[in-house]
């Protein structure tokens, strides 16, 4: 078997055994970039290692051995040689991306002669004591587990005695005595000299990143993220080049476009002589791209070049590691950019526009989820800020909440209930739990390509980072900022997009949709085969739905429209009325309200099908509680209000009188209809009168009826009769008519077993997902989202929440019986489906392939719905 692969011998496709930085920096290799010359011990050695009880075994070293010699040969170096050393860099990859979870060692096969060649070959002793010494506290922290705490401890002593500030100005003879303490440290703390063979420490660097892959920050993003645990890392030995030569040399990352907005420039930080490290740590900010322009323009834009290829090559954007020594151009990674949802729009459909991909893959390429984010309100730019700093926008979005130090204490706050905002210097992979517990992460350091940055804009939360203005101090618990003293639980808003903190919370509003994100839209809408529609309960969130793309109105609720204040009282007044007489002139009352909701509703929707539900709710819910009432009563016995008491004892029977134990399967829906058929009278009589008036006036109107939670096709049939009769009347009165299809909510499983007879009164169903979830299973939704659902979701009961996604196996089963039986006695029947299921990817997939003809949902739902139903077909 083979377990070691020279970057010669790879390729991209070689992923899940290379890992991605192993597979990448073969295939820029083949691709004839300037790539250190290196090779990949394989995520196989890496399981191998774990099932030898940690050990790599002998097959695996002798490859590893065979391999250092090509790369000797290849380098023209030796490992351990005094005249012309090789250096190397150990680092870990898995197959997929862990940013900086996972441990790389560099500048290996360093000793106490070799940095004498080091020295002597560039002719800069400083450079390579300080290498030394780097590599010296890299390696007891990784691979002894040493604390580096105790590094730099001896460092600071090193500095003071020396009277420096910055480790730049530390002397040979310093490093020396430095190189002296760091050796006896180790000997102290892991009772042996720190080891002088390169290979003997090549073996144990490469035990110590497959160690890594189990570490706990490692094992925790995993989690997180639902990354296997069994993946294992490669790890990847290369040859080093050296960013920290001298003023010529130096390191940076860039972004073949920019990874926060996604125009199409080459985004990057770069720091002059240093190592990779120092940018990525985050313990220096570095400096722009532009630097490197104008101190070097032919590496820029020769870099530039390579960076615009490699894009090419991959039909991605880039995210790229390189390092500058002495002017010479190094590339050390590559891999696909991790971007904002906003940018990855932008991008997508810039580079279908430019031919790299196809739309098709341009809508693939966005996950349908990410758009809620873009949906989400922005700060009001009308409201007058209290701006106390400014920093890098490293992750877009506007957040409020409490300021927090420490991530343990973000954990427990999020915990309780708290919106917190987590401010440090700047993060590490172990505050990986804090950062998903805050609303929003402010950092003093770091640049845009910082671990806070990169996480931040990995979970789409709103990131500042390198906002020098802020002065922390933990022990008090406190940020200043010049006179400004901010205390832990003081609460701060964040802009991610522009890198303003600002003092308390701000007024946030809707989100304004870039052209990037309407064309896509308008792809997504050319492809999809099944209409998206909008849930909706007043006319006001139906221009909102149509806004959004909402090709008419699937499920109009009309309950909302009772819940106006002005006719509440007209509402219970009907409910309370002794009998039909009564209750018919309450109803009088109320027709033109609901005629006026309707006629607003049907102009918005000019020309397109507006679906309306009559009445589902059981009464009571529009009727004060029993508890509130009898308060009042009490309150107007006390102030001898004799009336009032005689009013509300009246309602406080009546709703004792249609209190029901279990209100989901109460005395509702059609249930009602049948029972009150005033009540379903008057709004068909609104609705056929509205459209009426309309269509007099020349305005185009579609309007449909559907009527709820019907279980038995009687049901259906009577209620058809009605609403027929009800139509029958207004038609005459008007002496004109209109074509109103009447259609059946599907929600209840025994109409999905029974759709066949029930059809023989619908000219459509819509499936009803909530309500048919809640039946199905037998669950009350808001009793169990709260309660045990959780629980069932973590340990696995259930493998997903079935009220986000679909339950394809049972309640999805009960779907597909309704359609195919209720197509077999109307092979042109419509079939559409309503409920949070609707705009969700995987549930989307399944209702296209049933065929349904729509979807309906909540408009700010409705982008993510027709996304949906575009990739469904792709
Ligand atoms: P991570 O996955 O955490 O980014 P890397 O393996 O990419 O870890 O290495 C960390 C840093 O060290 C990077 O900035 C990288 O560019 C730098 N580095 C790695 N190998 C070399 C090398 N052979 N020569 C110079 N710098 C290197
Ligand atoms: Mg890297
Ligand atoms: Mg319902």
């Amino acid at each position: 078997d083979k377990y070691v692969y020279l970057f010669s011998e790879g390729n991209a496709r070689m992923n899940d055994l290379l890992g991605r930085k192993g597979a990448n920096l073969a295939e820029m290799f083949s691709l004839g970039l300037p790539v250190p010359f290196g090779f990949t011990v394989t995520t196989n050695a890496c399981r191998l290692y774990y099932e030898d009880s940690k050990k790599i075994n002998s097959k695996i070293e002798k490859q590893i051995d065979y391999a250092l010699l090509r790369l000797e040969q290849k380098t023209g170096k030796e490992f351990g040689n005094t005249r012309n050393p090789l250096f190397v860099s150990v680092r870990s990859g898995s197959p997929v991306s862990m940013p900086g979870m996972m441990d790389t060692i560099l500048n290996l096969g360093l000793n106490d002669l070799t940095v004498k060649g080091l020295a002597q070959n560039t002719g800069n002793p400083r450079f390579a004591y300080d290498s030394y010494r780097r590599f010296i506290q890299m390696f007891s922290d990784i691979v002894l587990q040493i604390d580096h705490y105790q590094f730099e401890r001896e460092l600071d002593q090193i500095k003071r005695k020396a009277g420096v500030e910055k480790d730049s100005e530390l002397h040979i003879e310093h490093l020396l005595e430095l190189i002296k303490a760091y050796k006896k440290l180790v000997k102290k703390e892991s009772k042996e000299e720190f080891p002088q063979d390169p290979k003997v420490q090549l073996m144990m660097a490469v035990g110590a990143v497959f160690e890594s892959w189990n570490n706990q920050r490692a094992t925790l993003y995993r989690r997180i993220n639902k990354i296997e645990q069994t993946l294992g890392t490669a790890v990847t030995v290369q040859e080093m080049v050296f960013g920290n030569m001298g003023e010529d040399s130096g390191t940076g990352v860039a972004f073949t476009r920019n990874p926060a907005l996604g125009d199409p420039e080459l985004y990057g930080e770069f720091l002059w002589n240093a190592q990779g490290e120092d940018v990525v740590s985050g313990s220096r900010t570095p400096g722009s791209l532009n630097e490197l322009k104008t101190k070097m323009p032919e590496t820029y834009e020769d870099f530039k070049k390579i960076a615009q290829s490699l894009e090419k090559h991959y039909c991605s954007v880039q995210d790229i590691e390189f390092t500058i020594e002495q002017k010479k151009l190094y590339l050390l990674q590559t891999r696909s950019a991790k971007l904002t949802p906003k940018a990855s729009i932008k991008i997508a459909v810039h580079m279908a526009q430019e031919g790299l991909i196809s739309r098709d893959e341009a809508l693939l390429r966005i996950d349908p989820d990410t758009l809620k984010g873009l949906l989400h309100e922005t700060l009001d730019p009308k409201t007058d800020v209290n701006v106390i700093a400014k920093g890098l926008p490293a992750s877009p979005g506007a957040a409020t909440g409490m300021i927090v130090f420490d991530s343990e204490e973000a954990e427990r706050l999020q915990r309780t209930g708290h919106e917190v905002i987590l401010v440090r210097r700047d993060t590490n992979p172990d505050d990986i739990h804090g950062m998903v517990a805050s609303v929003g992460i402010l950092t003093s350091q770091g640049g845009m390509t910082s671990h806070a940055a990169v996480v931040a804009r990995d979970m789409s939360k709103p990131c500042v980072v390198g906002c020098s203005a802020i002065n922390l101090d933990e022990a008090k618990q406190e940020v200043t900022i010049g006179e400004k003293r901010l205390k832990a639980g003081d609460i701060i808003t964040l802009d991610g997009s522009t890198g303003r903190v600002i003092i308390g919370q701000v007024p946030l509003i809707a989100p304004t949709l870039s052209d990037e994100f309407m064309t896509l839209l308008g792809w997504a809408k050319d492809r999809k085969k099944m209409a998206v529609l909008g849930s909706v309960n007043t006319p006001k969130e139906a221009m909102q739905a149509r806004f959004l793309g909402a090709e008419g109105i699937g499920l109009c609720r009309t309950e909302q429209m009772f819940m106006d204040p002005v006719r509440v009282p007209l509402v219970q007044e009907m409910i309370l009325s002794q009998n039909k007489w009564e209750r018919k002139k309450a109803l009088d009352n109320l027709l033109p309200m609901q005629k006026s909701d309707f006629l607003e509703m049907f102009r918005i929707m000019e020309g397109k099908d507006v679906i309306i539900r009559l009445l589902d709710p059981p009464l009571h819910e529009f009727l004060p509680s029993a508890e509130t009432l009898s308060i009042e009563i009490e309150r107007a016995k006390l102030a001898r209000d004799f009336e009032d008491v005689q009013e509300k004892e009246k309602l406080f029977w009546r709703v004792k009188g249609l209190h029901e134990l279990n209100p989901s399967f109460g005395h509702r829906g059609c249930r009602i209809g049948i029972t009150y058929p005033e009540i379903y009278d008057m709004q068909v009589t609104a609705i056929a009168e509205a459209a009426l008036e309309l269509k007099c006036k020349g305005i185009e109107v579609h309007p449909q009826i559907i009527v709820p939670l019907v279980s038995h096709a009687n049901e259906m049939k009577m209620v058809r009769e009605q609403v027929l009769e009800s139509l029958s009347h207004v038609f005459s009165r008007y002496q004109d008519q209109i074509e109103i299809p009447i259609g059946t909510f599907i929600e209840l499983p025994r109409a999905c077993i029974t759709t066949r007879q029930i059809v023989q009164y619908a000219d459509f169903i819509i499936f009803g997902c909530n309500d048919l979830t809640q039946a199905t299973f037998g669950y009350s939704r808001d009793d169990a989202e709260g309660k045990y659902l959780a629980y069932y979701i973590d340990y696995k009961v259930l493998p997903e929440n079935p009220f986000v996604s679909l339950d394809e196996e049972g309640v999805g089963e009960l779907i597909r019986m309704g359609t195919v039986s209720g197509r077999e006695s109307n092979p042109r029947l419509k079939v559409g489906t309503c409920g949070v299921q609707s705009s969700e990817k995987k549930s989307v997939r399944f209702f296209q392939r049933l065929g349904l003809d729509y979807l309906s949902s909540v408009p700010h739902l409705i982008p993510i719905g027709i996304l949906s139903a575009a990739q469904a077909v792709i």
